[in-house]
């Protein structure tokens, strides 16, 4: 027997074996266990292989466009979202249900091309799955119950650069696809 023949979450035979779309198998409730806890994510190759749900608090996501270019993005403008989170009481899917949270208003930029424009598609889409935010302790203050990024970048300067979280910088559309598409947004 090859270690293929094993689960490789319970590391023991397959009990009514599941194969995901990337080929990998597992035990059925290995599985249903994995998804509970990380989300429908392959545990071996991490392709996203179903409709991911965050617990993001409910709240509004809004836009407009600009003139004004933002440095590295000459002649296009740009696009201002603004994200409006309102204080509320913590669900089961928070870390203390019952308890209330801060709210959050957040401000980001996109540059007003056609690549901006695809990414603020892909936030939006995000925001619909409640994925943008989350509920936890604040990673600048450490103050708890604050509803907090939950791991897709956000440009909140205009300037500055990466150490503002501004631009210019080169790279962050496509770095922020890759982080959409690490939760299944594409
Ligand atoms: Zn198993
Ligand atoms: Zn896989």
């Amino acid at each position: 027997k090859t270690k293929d023949d094993k689960c490789s979450i319970c590391m023991s035979d397959f009990t009514d074996k599941k194969q995901l779309k990337c080929k990998h198998e597992f035990c059925e409730q290995c599985l249903k266990n994995a998804v509970k806890h990380g989300g429908p994510i392959c545990p071996i190759c991490k392709d996203v292989f179903g409709v991911m749900k965050g617990n993001q608090p409910d709240g509004k996501m809004t836009w407009n466009k600009c003139q004004l270019s933002l440095p590295g993005f000459p002649g296009c403008g740009h696009i201002f979202i603004t994200y409006n989170i309102p204080s509320g009481k913590q669900t089961e899917n928070h870390p203390n249900p019952g308890q209330y949270h801060s709210g959050a208003v957040r401000t980001a930029y996109l540059p007003d091309n056609k690549e901006g424009n695809e990414v603020l598609l892909l936030l939006k889409k995000a925001f619909e799955q409640k994925l943008i935010f989350t509920v936890g302790a604040s990673r600048t203050t450490g103050a708890d119950n604050m509803v907090t990024w939950n791991d897709i970048h956000h440009k909140t300067s205009m300037s500055g650069g990466p150490e503002c979280y501004g631009y210019p910088d080169e790279n962050y559309l496509s770095r922020v696809k890759e982080e959409l598409k690490a939760k299944g947004i594409q």
